[in-house]
């Protein structure tokens, strides 16, 4: 009996991902976002970058940073409140992931499942890279590699360009952008787990989020499929409203519960 249902679930899982209107939604964002700002997160990560320098040095101004300050204060105002839609629907180098990630399960590559455990630790990463480069290069002014060793620069710049040049590519940011694009065709948005400096602030500020992605366990049996359908692993078992700052709003868990028990409100 429970078998059957495990494959009732399973087979509307199945159904659901082929029409789910809010990924078909999310994606056209994403493409539009891709189009319009496709170096929006290198700009919001520098904007960060100087907005935290001119603070330290004393020499803040609203003049030259006024701009800067909004972008990043609106941002982190609306991540604090509905968590990282940047990272789901906005972010180019997000997209990039989905896409490969795609590309990777039209190909029939397995995808490699990293063991809740394991991918705690991993996550960490970002966490150092970004207090390397907040303690070093924001805070104490060193040029610790040049623009060349940034795979987002490479991303940026042969994105940006009118005439988009291979030769990017052949440079140590290159060759960390080649590493990325491989390894997001095996696991699902392999850069925005483990190594995206941007991504922890967001992942910081996102919890004390308001509006968060709502999931009454009474409902869950043994089934697992939001949990496999999430992109940046989390472990939706464990929560009643997910309260991890790596969930980045994508909602294709919502989209994937076979009892239509997922929603996204205020958690009281
Ligand atoms: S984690 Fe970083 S690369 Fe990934 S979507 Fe967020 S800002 Fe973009
Ligand atoms: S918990 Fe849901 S909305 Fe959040 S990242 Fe995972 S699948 Fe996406």
């Amino acid at each position: 009996m429970s078998d059957l249902k495990t494959n009732n679930q399973k087979n509307n899982v199945n159904k659901k991902r082929k029409i789910n209107p809010i990924q078909l939604f999310r994606h056209v964002i994403q493409i539009i976002a891709y189009i319009t700002f496709p170096g929006l997160f290198v700009d919001t990560f520098r904007s960060m970058g100087l907005l935290v320098s001119t603070i330290i040095a004393g020499n803040w101004t609203m003049a030259d940073n006024g701009l800067q300050t909004l972008l990043i204060v609106g941002l982190l105002i609306i991540t604090a409140l509905f968590g990282r839609f940047f990272c789901g629907f906005i972010c180019s180098f997000g997209a990039m992931q989905d896409f490969l990630s795609f590309i990777g399960r039209k190909l029939r590559i397995k995808r490699v499942r990293v063991p809740h455990k394991v991918d705690k630790i991993l996550k960490h990463a970002k966490y150092v890279i970004l207090a390397v480069i907040a303690f070093f290069v924001w805070g104490g002014g060193i040029a610790l590699f040049d623009s060349s060793y940034s795979p987002w620069q490479v991303m940026e710049s042969f994105m940006s360009s009118g005439n988009p040049e291979f030769s990017v590519f052949a440079s140590v940011g290159g060759i960390l952008m080649g590493i990325i694009m491989v390894g997001s065709l095996f696991i699902d948005r392999f850069f925005c787990r483990y190594f995206c400096p941007l991504g922890a602030i967001f992942a910081i500020t996102s919890r004390l989020r308001i509006f968060k992605i709502k999931k009454p366990t009474a409902k869950c049996g043994n089934c697992k499929a939001c949990s496999n359908a999430c992109p940046m692993n989390v472990n939706m078992k464990v929560y009643e409203a997910v309260n991890s700052g790596e969930c980045i709003d994508c909602m294709r868990c919502k989209g994937t519960c076979p009892s239509k028990n997922i929603s996204f409100g205020i958690d009281k």
